[in-house]
């Protein structure tokens, strides 16, 4: 690749390696390890989109503050996402108490993760709204490093780690799996399971 091919400032189809703290109501609740930026792939809804959108136009080394909307982050709490659930349902030993968090699975066998609110003698109260739902985000961010994305990527819509590229892009139909293994633990990266809660 030639040196004048390198993006300098994060356009779409440019991989971003980004530092990043996030904090709601002050409180950090996620980070890229120490010297551990995530890399994504800029314009293809990888991150969530009310940070993606500030990121346009920023070169390496530069930091930014960016507020995200909850309608821009995880979304507003959706009360229908809130349901009542006979208590019978639950095995006799799951300790029932608000704040409990449960998987769950539902008829698709997709797992999700649910809030116990509160509880009855005969029913109880599940929240699924994504634990950051309704809440304003608060992004710190470093661009540490932008390349062009390969083909490959961009065909995919995603970035390749190396470790990745090894195992798994040899067969061309593992594409999910392959991306599983990513960095989805980081709660900057949008999950695509989410769209199935409602
Ligand atoms: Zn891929």
């Amino acid at each position: 690749m030639t040196v004048e091919n390198e993006p300098r400032v994060v356009a779409d189809d440019v991989v971003v390696s980004l530092d990043y703290v996030l904090r709601v109501n002050g409180e950090e609740v996620d980070s890229s390890n120490e010297g551990e930026p995530i890399d994504f792939l800029q314009g293809y809804g990888n991150i969530i989109p009310g940070l993606e959108k500030e990121l346009y136009g920023m070169a390496v080394g530069d930091s930014k503050s960016v507020q995200v909307a909850a309608r821009d982050g995880y979304g507003e709490s959706d009360p229908e996402a809130i349901i009542e659930v006979p208590r019978s349902e639950f095995p006799e030993d799951v300790p029932l108490k608000p704040g409990l968090e449960l998987q769950m699975q539902n008829v698709d066998g997709d797992m999700l993760n649910a809030v116990v609110v509160d509880i009855s003698d005969e029913t109880v109260r599940l929240d699924f709204n994504h634990p950051l739902a309704g809440q304003e985000l608060h992004f710190d961010v470093t661009v540490i490093s932008l390349r062009a994305a390969t083909d490959e990527e961009l065909a995919h819509g995603h970035v390749h780690s190396h470790e990745h590229e090894d195992e798994y892009e040899e067969e061309g139909d593992l594409d999910e799996l392959e991306y599983e293994g990513g960095d989805d633990d980081d709660l900057l990266f949008t999950d695509e399971e989410e769209d199935n809660l409602y």
